[in-house]
């Protein structure tokens, strides 16, 4: 039984222990942090396809508990005007739809589930350095920072935009990309919107897009993206939620919408960060070594979707270590199925986290097009975002992986 070596026990190091664990590899999660879902500040939404890619490794149940359903986008203008409504579906059946969760829940949750499933995690193991393995030796030898190393088979990066691992492969990988925007994050207790459960409410402000949910305990989680430069790590440690509310609020004190009054009314549940992307990876493996995630392809928060394509990413390469004869072809058959799919969504997310506040005729360009958008049924763009071979039953095959296409096993 070949040995996988994880490094990070986030989404995707989690997701990918479980689907390779169940494509009978012996694994195990080495993650840096001493503990697991510190992460103390932001939410994030897992969409539909996300819980699918959950579902094939029968881990949805403890996603869905630990999260609440979005069933529903609402999208307002700065008067505060319903622009439209688009239903947030799912792919029927047994599959939730969309599920929104504090990512450190998410964290939690995949990591009790690994564990529970016999899978090591081992904490405060920070990945240094990799030797690939000579003649005779294991293929992989991974080195952490507390001085110890571990050998293995393979070793998969799911260690984040920051990776080690993406630079162990390429040294020249290219960094994370600035997007132009911050993002803050708040829940608000006390806050009293328009009621509206299990809908996503987004409203293009004047200066800034605002979007907010309310959770089944009336809790109101929110977020603002905001044109500007890059917050440095001393301004985000010293800025407290008070000044950043005091820069927030009057950003939205024209608009005729609730975010004013939510933003005022956070108390210190509130975090600033920058929104980055990670397009063009060149050289998404190196021998024994593959990347996974945002270490991969990283898509702006504003995506909606990296938790979701890193629960692909998974699937997606437990099936090709288990349908094709050997570890390369693997990874190849792995980037030809990912590749394509994760740049389509990079570039979504990019398109809508430019550094610009639009003025006032591009802002009524904007909204009249969305208008008119809206005002159609659903469209089919989101169709590909739902339609792919997640399926765990459906073989894969190295002709095939580069239509994205797979083959059913025989009866
Ligand atoms: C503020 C914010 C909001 C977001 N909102 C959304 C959203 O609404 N929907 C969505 O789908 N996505 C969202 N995302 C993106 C989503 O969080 C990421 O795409 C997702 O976390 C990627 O998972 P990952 O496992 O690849 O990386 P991570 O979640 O970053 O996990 C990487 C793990 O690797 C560990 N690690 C790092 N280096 C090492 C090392 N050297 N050795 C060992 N371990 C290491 C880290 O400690 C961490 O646990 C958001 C991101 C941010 C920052």
């Amino acid at each position: 039984m070949d040995r996988a070596l994880i490094v990070g026990g986030g989404i995707a190091g989690t997701a990918t222990a479980m689907a390779l664990h169940k494509a009978g590899l012996d694994v195990t999660v080495y993650e840096a942090y001493p503990s697991g879902g510190d992460d103390a500040g932001a939410f994030l939404t897992v969409g539909a396809n996300g819980m699918a890619a959950l579902a094939q490794i029968e881990a949805t149940a403890p996603v869905a508990e630990a999260g609440f359903p979005l069933t529903s986008l609402e999208l307002s203008d700065a008067n505060g005007k319903r622009i439209g409504t688009r239903p947030l579906a799912g792919l029927g059946g047994a599959v939730p739809a969309y599920h929104h969760l504090r990512r450190s829940d998410l964290y939690r949750v995949l990591q009790a589930e690994a564990a529970a499933r016999g899978i090591p995690i081992e904490h405060g193991r920070r990945l240094t350095a990799v030797e690939i393995g000579s003649a005779g030796g294991p293929p992989v030898r991974a080195s952490f920072a507390d001085g110890g190393s571990v050998t293995g088979d393979l070793l998969i990066g799911a260690d984040g935009l920051r990776s080690t691992v993406r630079n162990l492969i390429d040294p020249a990988a290219a960094p994370p990309r600035y997007t132009g925007q911050r993002v803050f994050y708040g829940y608000a207790p006390e806050a009293s919107p328009p009621p509206g459960q299990e809908v996503l409410h987004m409203i293009r402000g004047r200066k800034a897009a605002f979007g907010y949910t309310v959770s089944p305990g009336g809790e109101t989680w929110w977020f603002v993206r905001v044109p500007g430069a890059e917050l440095s790590p001393a301004e985000r440690a010293r800025t407290t939620p008070a000044e950043w509310r005091s820069l927030l609020v009057p950003l939205f004190r024209r608009d005729r919408t609730p975010a004013a009054d939510i933003i005022a009314a956070t108390g210190e549940a509130l975090l600033a960060d920058n929104v980055h992307d990670l397009p063009g990876v060149t050289a998404w493996h190196r021998g024994p070594m593959l990347i996974v995630g945002d270490a991969a392809h990283a898509a702006s928060p504003a995506s909606g979707q990296g938790a979701s394509m890193a629960l692909e990413d998974a699937i997606m390469l437990a099936k090709s270590l288990r349908d094709l004869p050997d570890r390369a072809r693997a990874f190849t058959a792995y980037e030809r199925l990912r590749r394509s799919r994760v740049d389509r969504v990079i570039d979504g997310g990019a398109r809508l986290s430019r550094p610009k506040t639009p003025n006032l005729i591009e802002r009524a360009i904007r909204d009249r097009r969305a208008r008119r958008r809206y005002a159609r049924p659903a469209p089919a763009a989101r169709d590909w975002m739902l339609d792919y071979p997640l399926d765990w039953d459906t073989r894969i095959t190295l002709q095939e992986a580069d239509r994205t296409a797979v083959e059913r096993p025989a009866p």
